[in-house]
């Protein structure tokens, strides 16, 4: 089973349209490798000068948040029908940030899955222990309670579907890399649960990202792993020069 890795820049709180804007710029042409997907996950602000500036590359736009109702009484809030309708693909749900600061709930992530699929985005899925869980050998735990939320009640095609990110907590945004190969295992592990949950043929087709410290001179490594597809990278995705090298690593 040969599954497309996906390289993911989430730029968090980075960047306006402008900027956003140039940044596609200096990257367009060399972000584009053949065999490797590559997003962008911007600000809702940036997001239609985003789409506007990659028409016509292969590079894909993706939001970092929705909420799960279409519509309603849900002030700041922005939809799966809204980013369907600026044109963008993908969505990152569940990141440990939106888990930590927003109170962001299993049930929540679930519930956010929904609806991403009802609005033909493609859900980019975080996944991750704290650092606490991880010294408690509880890592792969966590990762199955948190799997087994985002895949509750798809059918197995919206499943083949989404992208799981294993970001381990105490990695992100510290320089902090887990190993390749213990990434490599965790992520093998959470294929397995959704093989549990589904069967082999769904769980070969989802693609899991390593996130948490991916900087061009680690990408490599991770890529060389037998389950690692891929990448959902802060920090370095936000200069283009170090976006292009995150690409080019990952062919
Ligand atoms: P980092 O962030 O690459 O800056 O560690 C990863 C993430 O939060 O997705």
């Amino acid at each position: 089973m040969s599954r497309t890795p996906i390289i993911a820049g989430n730029w968090k709180m980075f960047k306006t349209a402008a900027e956003a804007k140039a940044f596609v710029t200096e990257v367009k042409g060399k972000a584009e490798v053949e065999g490797v997907q590559s997003v962008i996950c911007a600000p809702f602000t940036a997001l239609p000068a985003l789409v506007e500036a990659v028409k016509g590359t292969s590079i894909k736009v993706g939001a970092q948040n929705l909420h799960f109702e279409d519509n309603g009484a849900f002030t700041g809030e922005i939809s799966g029908i809204m980013l369907n309708d600026l044109g963008v693909d993908f969505v990152i749900i569940g990141h440990s940030e939106r888990r930590a600061y927003f109170a962001e709930t299993d049930e929540i992530v679930s519930k956010k899955v929904h609806a991403a699929f009802r609005h033909h985005l493609i859900p980019i899925v975080c996944v991750g222990e704290k650092l606490e869980e991880r010294e408690a050998g509880q890592t792969k735990d966590v990762c199955r309670v948190q799997t087994e939320a985002a895949f509750n009640g798809l059918s197995a095609s919206e499943a083949a579907n989404v992208v799981v990110a294993y970001e381990p907590i105490w990695a992100i945004g510290t320089g902090k890399s887990s190993t390749a190969e213990d990434a490599n295992e965790v992520i093998g592990y959470i294929r397995g649960v959704i093989r549990d949950l589904f069967d082999a043929e769904t769980a070969d087709q989802v693609r899991i990202q390593y996130g948490g410290s991916v900087k061009p001179n680690n990408i490599r490594e991770y890529m060389q792993q037998s389950d690692i597809d891929g990448a959902l990278v802060g920090g370095a995705s936000l200069e283009p020069a170090s976006y292009v090298a995150l690409v080019e690593g990952a062919k």
